[in-house]
């Protein structure tokens, strides 16, 4: 029945910020009643939480029933249910079964979603939530040859993962993974995509996702608004297409998607190629470098845009560049008593010279916590600082089975010329780079296991003088950690 609510807190979203968000001011507020929004039957929860140094850490996530953060939490309520309608001049928001909320302080963490590089064509598939990971291992098992694109992680981890199946993988760059590596790890990494699938796993810790007993999690009741899913999103689901001992990536560089055909418009075109040559394919894809492939199906793996529909209208959101609610360093929006956290959310502070926003996992869980630290110290009118975490970028993931750190400015981001690299590379075992502005370190990216993290992550800092260690920085003979006892 529907009905109206007034309630100090309502948090929007079942993602990690939202969760993160919700359990902090629950067990802060616990004479307060808290209500989370979520579109998604199940919500996610970090468990295992581990600092593995100052600014690294380690968790595992659990898509669980929202009656386990009821049992937990007994001043927090979660709602099934969308948010149709803001009305934030009014502190009015209205969920989808028509229950309305007159809150005091609200939080949006309503994620982000592919941005696809059509809409509504049937061949073309964006992965971002299980249901949308089931349809493409679904349409994978009856496929010779799909074409992945885009550069980032989720790219990287599927071109690697897809087994039995050829894959073109078309690029901007000039390298693989940019929004991660430079050439060089790139290069590094190449090999793996064609090694044989035994040849490649190596042991790796990591942030695991894991599935509860729950049931595969769904989409909300409008389809798409499902949580992103993470790291190890492809455990467990089988990627494998219908070609026997094939693990072929063929990468096409420097070009992006040009034009898209059904079979029957390839067919029909004017196009000046040999189309038998090319063989009967339910798609076709035209590159900007003037190559046609058919294919089965197309992954648009080209980033995301963040969920902010339901919240606009009416209202006077300030957005960003990308589309995110920009949110000042108290994660509060342009409206009045609207926070923001996690995906949906462009950090609009002036950031330190060590962190950029990157829409991953970690930054989620520190944003949705930070956030509910904003917004208990402005009810409790107390003075709160920027949170350290914020002070360097740190990242830890796996990619083609090899352990991944990423610090500070690893590519060199926003340091034009202005700056020197130190590079170790041992194929097929571990690479090394470290990125140096006058002399002190302010990015490093370490792949494999290289024990490394945290003394980086000590220099980058304490931004201490290296200028006299030279390369002696990266001599593998050196024990570094004694070093800089
Ligand atoms: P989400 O997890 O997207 O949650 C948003 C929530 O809001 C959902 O519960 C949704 O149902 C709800 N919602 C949306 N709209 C509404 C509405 N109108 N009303 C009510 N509720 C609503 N990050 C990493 O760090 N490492 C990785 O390896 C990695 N791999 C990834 C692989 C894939 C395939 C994808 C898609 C993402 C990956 N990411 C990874 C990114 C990471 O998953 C996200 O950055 C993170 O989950 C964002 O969390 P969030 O809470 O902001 O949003």
């Amino acid at each position: 029945m529907a009905s109206d609510k007034q309630v100090t807190f309502v948090i929007v979203g079942g993602g990690i910020a939202g969760v993160t968000c919700a359990e902090q001011i629950a067990s802060q507020f616990v004479s307060d009643e808290v209500y989370l929004l979520t579109a998604s039957p199940l919500v996610k929860t970090v468990t295992n939480f581990k600092q593995v140094s100052k600014t690294l850490e380690e968790f595992d996530i659990e898509d669980q029933p929202s009656s386990v953060l009821e049992e937990k939490y007994p001043n927090l309520k979660v709602l099934q249910s969308a948010v149709k309608l803001l009305r934030a001049k009014e502190h009015l928001l209205q969920a989808e079964n028509g229950q309305t909320f007159h809150y005091k302080k609200l939080c949006i963490c309503s994620g982000a979603r592919p941005k696809l590089l059509t809409q509504d064509n049937p061949h073309v598939l964006g992965i971002r939530d299980t249901d949308s990971a089931q349809e493409f291992q679904k349409r994978l098992s009856k496929a010779k040859r799909i074409v992945v694109i885009g550069n980032g992680g989720i790219a990287l981890e599927l071109v690697y993962e897809v087994e039995g199946c050829e894959v073109i993988w078309a690029i901007k760059d000039k390298a693989i993974g940019n929004t991660f590596f430079d050439a060089g790890a790139a290069q590094f990494l190449i090999p793996s995509l064609e090694a044989d699938k035994k040849e490649r796993a190596l042991p790796c810790k990591r942030a695991r996702y894991t599935t509860g007993k729950t049931g595969a999690g769904h989409s909300g009741a409008s389809g798409e608004l499902g949580s992103a899913l993470g790291p190890d999103w492809h455990e467990g689901i089988e990627l494998r297409g219908t070609v026997q001992n094939s693990s072929g990536v063929h990468v096409e560089y420097e070009c992006e998607v040009d034009k898209i055909y059904t079979q029957q418009e390839f067919l029909q075109s004017q196009l000046n190629t040999n189309k038998s040559e090319l063989g009967l394919w339910p798609a076709y894809v035209q590159l900007t470098n003037g190559k046609i492939y058919g294919c089965d199906f197309v992954v648009s793996a080209t980033g995301v845009v963040p969920n902010t529909d339901p919240f606009l209208s009416g209202n006077n959101f300030e957005l960003a560049g990308d589309h995110g609610l920009r949110v000042d360093d108290h994660m509060r929006t342009s409206e009045q008593d609207v926070y923001a956290a996690g995906d949906v959310c462009t950090a609009g502070w002036e950031p330190s010279a060590l962190w950029q926003q990157m829409r991953l996992w970690t930054q989620a869980r520190q944003m949705g916590w930070y956030a509910a630290r904003c917004m208990a110290a402005d009810v409790l009118e107390e003075p709160i600082e920027l949170d350290f975490c914020f002070e360097l970028f740190s990242h830890i993931t796996k990619f083609f089975s090899y352990k991944v750190v990423l610090l500070g400015k690893f590519n060199a981001q926003g340091l034009g010329q202005d700056h020197e690299l130190l590079v170790r590379c041992t194929k097929g075992q571990e690479y090394v780079k470290v990125v140096l502005t006058g002399g002190r370190m302010v990015g490093a990216v370490l792949i494999g296991e290289t024990d490394l993290e945290e003394t980086f992550e000590n220099l980058i800092l304490n931004q201490m003088d290296l200028s006299r260690y030279g390369e002696e920085l990266l001599n593998p003979n050196i024990d570094i950690e004694d070093y800089f006892d």
